[in-house]
């Protein structure tokens, strides 16, 4: 018994629709799913129905970067609820920064003498959600790149001259929001953290002091071993062993929900030690079974 937790929809920068995306899930026999677009809470009411029609069990989520001493973090959070709320208000200026920062992106390639079009870009994403991604096909498509992979290495990567940055949320900032909307903030795909491994434990152990819930210990790009010792970490620090496959469809070839590479498992105890983690925010610990 499997779950998927970790999901891009088009509503960010997934090329399938939350119903297509369920229906992958009910094929390979998940028992549940988390949708965690980037910013926004969009496809959560058409996931929701669609989870709800096939019988699967069904997390609202988004995916946010958020500054940390070694490096940027990606928090996935999970419960957060559309609507309004201390976390979800504070959405709406990330989405504006991220649109800000979509325009600049633009300058910065035309200066470079790419002409590239943001109508085409938005048109890309289906009209909202864009993200880096949605640059990258349309330069595949312009032909300056090979693949969007080979457009992050050229252009769209920090460090590459088509970036630009954005403000984000510091670390304990969003965690304590994530809690104070009913929510539980999980650390996303932690290789990204820039930390060593020996570093991990630490960092853990202050985060999960300052809320944490936990820890995407199985994520599809990592070996058995990384996983069962992130999960290791998780038992120790009494935070939650989390997983997903960080499903893109076209945007991350390759990656299948629930099976991520092929020999991705999340165990669907992760599921239900998220919705016991989510103690007593404002929601409540017996929220909606959904
Ligand atoms: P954005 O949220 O618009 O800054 O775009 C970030 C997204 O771009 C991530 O969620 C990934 O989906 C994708 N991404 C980031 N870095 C790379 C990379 N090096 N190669 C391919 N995709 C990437
Ligand atoms: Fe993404
Ligand atoms: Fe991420
Ligand atoms: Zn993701």
């Amino acid at each position: 018994m499997a779950v998927d937790l970790h999901l891009h929809s088009v509503f960010s920068d997934g090329s399938e629709t939350p119903s297509v995306i369920v229906d992958m899930a009910a094929r390979v026999g998940l028992t549940g799913i988390a949708l965690t677009d980037h910013d926004n809470l969009d496809g959560v009411p058409e996931a929701a129905a669609a989870a709800a029609a096939a019988g699967i069990a069904f997390v609202p989520g988004t995916e946010i970067s958020v500054n940390w001493a070694s490096g940027p973090m990606h928090l996935l959070i999970y419960f957060l609820e559309p609507g309004e709320g201390p976390l979800q208000d504070r959405l709406e200026e990330i989405r504006a920064g991220r649109a800000n920062r979509n325009t600049q992106i633009v300058d910065r390639l035309r200066s470079l003498g790419i002409e590239i079009d943001f109508d085409e870009v938005l048109a890309e994403a289906g009209g909202t959600g864009v993200g880096r991604p949605h640059f990258a096909a349309v330069l595949v498509r312009m032909g300056c790149v090979a693949d969007v992979r080979d457009a992050f290495d050229r252009y769209l990567a920090k460090g590459r001259p088509g970036f630009v940055d954005q403000k984000h949320l510091d670390a304990e900032e969003a965690i304590a929001l994530a809690r104070a909307s009913g929510a539980v903030p999980v650390i996303a795909h932690p290789h990204t953290l820039g930390l060593v491994a020996a570093d991990y434990a630490a960092a853990f152990e202050y985060l999960a002091a300052v809320g944490l819930g936990g820890i995407e210990a199985y994520y599809a790009e990592y070996p058995l071993e990384m996983r069962r010792h992130l999960a290791g970490l998780c038992e120790n620090l009494a935070l939650v062993a989390t997983g997903g496959s960080d499903f893109h469809g076209s945007y991350k070839p390759g990656l299948a929900v629930g099976r991520g590479y092929g020999d991705l498992v999340v165990p669907d105890m992760a599921l239900e030690e998220l919705r016991s983690a989510r103690g007593g925010g404002s929601q409540g610990a017996e929220g909606p079974a959904r």
